[in-house]
């Protein structure tokens, strides 16, 4: 039984189940947060390795066999929905999900907005995910995971290891985050740029911001007015953003 509605592929490969966990190196004394254990497959491996192992499954179906599970402590939960500050007590933690595909974005960007609460994320994605967020950013959401985060392809899985087969290969990556503070409204400051990511980002910012201040920022940071925002190195852009101080319009 699986519930296509929340994006249940079970991965069933032993050999692919072995190799996911060893490539995120849990030692002892760390802890982890695990989303979307479904039947537990990698979960078990996880529980006997880490310090201690959450995990946060929106399957009520699944939950009582995921209780057996030694050193794991189950939520039944949707993970959009969950307060991740209640694991302030285990952090830094690691986190390990082969996750929905379907909320991938949305689970990628609360992560995210809890920076401080995760050493490292490793999940698995569609092989193409991957691929875009390796790539110069095209979206806001890359933009931003590659400005809090070095990005790296760890490995693709075939889709022979899954039950059900999904439609697309899959690839396990890995997230580590670097020192930039994490701060919401630098998401809201990149959406600035590309909502219209072709056009100038100056003449973008001139919609919330006013010219002078822009003027300002952009000559001590010698950025060329008429550079579009994809251009533009990740760090200089928080170095804009905070220049620019909260919004003026
Ligand atoms: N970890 C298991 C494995 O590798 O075999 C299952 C992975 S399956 C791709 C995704 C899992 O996420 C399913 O167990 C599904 O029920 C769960 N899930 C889907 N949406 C969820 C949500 N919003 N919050 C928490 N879990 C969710």
């Amino acid at each position: 039984m699986f519930k296509r509605t929340l994006s249940q592929n079970f991965l069933i490969d032993p050999n692919t189940i072995e190799k996911l966990v060893n490539s995120t190196s849990i030692d002892p004394n760390e802890n982890v947060l695990e989303i979307g254990p479904g039947k537990g497959a990698i979960t078990r491996k996880l529980a006997s390795r880490a310090s201690h192992l959450i995990a946060v499954e929106k399957d009520r179906d699944l939950i009582f066999d995921l209780e057996q599970i030694e050193n794991a402590q189950i939520y039944e939960a949707d993970v959009l929905e969950f307060d991740l500050n209640q694991l302030r007590n285990y952090a830094p933690m690691k986190v390990v999900s082969n996750l929905p595909y379907h909320i991938t974005s949305k689970i990628l960007k609360r992560l995210a907005l809890h920076k401080n609460l995760f050493k490292s994320i490793y999940v698995m994605v569609q092989e193409e995910f991957a691929n875009r967020l390796i790539l110069p950013p095209e979206t806001t959401l890359t933009a931003f995971l590659n400005s809090h985060y070095n990005i790296t392809k760890l490995f693709n899985i075939s889709k022979h290891c899954f039950y059900p087969k999904p439609n697309v290969t899959s690839t396990f990556i890995e997230l580590k985050p670097n020192n930039l503070p994490m701060e919401e409204e630098f998401y809201t400051f990149l959406n600035y740029g590309y909502l219209h990511k072709r056009k100038m980002l100056y003449s973008e910012l001139k919609h919330h911001y006013d010219e002078e201040l822009l003027d300002e920022a952009f000559q001590k940071l010698g950025l060329d007015e008429k550079e579009r925002i994809q251009k533009i190195k990740p760090d200089l852009i928080f170095s804009l953003y905070k220049l620019l101080g909260k919004l003026t319009k």
